[in-house]
C-alpha cells in the first residue's frame, strides 16, 4: 500500500469499515472514517463493492461526491447530484468493484447548508451558482479533498477511474500522486430549462468537461446537445 504523503493535510483519527450495507437495493460495504484536515473533523461515508486491491487495467471506480441535501433528500431539481450519485453507484455495481466517498459537509460547494439557501434567492433572481456565492461575499468554491484524499490512501487506491466532470477535482487527485488511468464523465440527460442553465454555468464558469474538452460555444451548447 502507498503511504499516504506527508503533503497532504489530512489523517484519519478514526474509523469503522467494511460493514455489509444495502443501498438502491444493491449491496455494498459500509465504511465511516473521521479525518482530521486543517484543524476540523470531518466525518466521510464510503460505500464500496468488489476487492478493491484488483487495480485491473482501467483502476478502480472511484466517484467523490459531495452532499447535497436538497436534491437528494428532498428531490429538488435544482441540480443533478442526486442524479450523479445514483449514476456513480450505478457504475460501481456495473463493474462490481470500486468505492464513493460520500461528503456531507460539502454542502454548497463547501460554503454550508445554511450559505446554499441563501445562495437560492439569489439564484432564483437569476444568477448562476457560482455567481450567487460571489454574491454573497463567498468563495465560488470552497471544497476541500484532502479527507477523501486520506480514504484513498487508506485503502491503496493509488490508480483509479474518476467519475466526475470537474477539472479541480481531477486536479487535486493527481496532485496527491494518485494516477487517474481513466475519466468516467457523469452527464446527466435533461429538457428541464432550469436545470440545464445550472450544468451550462458548471462548464462555463467551472470549466467542466464534456466529452473530454471544453470550450466556451462547445459548453454552452454541450448540455443542450447532449438531450
Ligand atoms: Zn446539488
Amino acid at each position: 500500500m502507498k503511504m499516504i504523503p506527508d503533503s497532504l493535510s489530512a489523517r484519519i483519527t478514526d474509523e469503522d469499515t467494511y460493514l455489509p450495507f444495502k443501498a438502491f437495493n444493491w449491496d455494498f460495504d459500509l465504511s465511516a472514517f473521521q479525518v482530521e484536515s486543517q484543524g476540523l473533523i470531518y466525518e466521510c461515508i464510503c460505500l464500496h463493492r468488489g476487492n478493491l486491491r484488483d487495480v485491473g487495467e482501467n483502476g478502480v471506480p472511484i466517484r467523490i461526491h459531495s452532499g447535497c441535501l436538497t436534491s437528494e433528500v428532498f428531490g429538488s431539481p435544482r441540480c443533478d447530484c442526486a442524479w450523479q450519485l445514483k449514476h456513480s453507484l450505478e457504475y460501481i455495481v456495473s463493474f462490481d468493484q470500486g468505492m464513493l466517498i460520500y461528503l456531507p459537509w460539502q454542502e454548497g460547494r463547501g460554503n454550508g447548508l445554511f450559505e446554499k439557501v441563501r445562495s437560492f434567492r439569489l439564484m432564483n433572481a437569476g444568477m448562476t451558482t457560482s455567481d450567487a456565492f460571489a454574491g454573497l461575499g463567498l468563495p465560488r468554491d470552497n471544497r476541500d479533498y484532502a479527507p477523501a484524499l486520506a480514504i484513498l490512501f487508506r485503502f491503496g487506491l493509488t490508480r483509479i477511474q474518476l467519475i466526475t466532470n470537474n477539472p479541480a477535482k481531477i486536479n487535486a487527485v493527481r496532485m496527491a500522486g494518485i494516477e487517474i488511468i481513466k475519466r468516467i464523465p457523469s452527464i446527466m440527460q435533461t429538457r428541464d430549462s432550469h436545470l440545464l442553465r445550472y450544468l451550462n454555468s458548471k462548464a462555463l464558469q467551472f470549466g467542466h468537461l464534456i466529452d473530454g474538452g471544453c470550450n466556451e460555444e462547445f459548453c454552452r451548447s454541450a448540455y443542450i446537445s447532449n438531450i
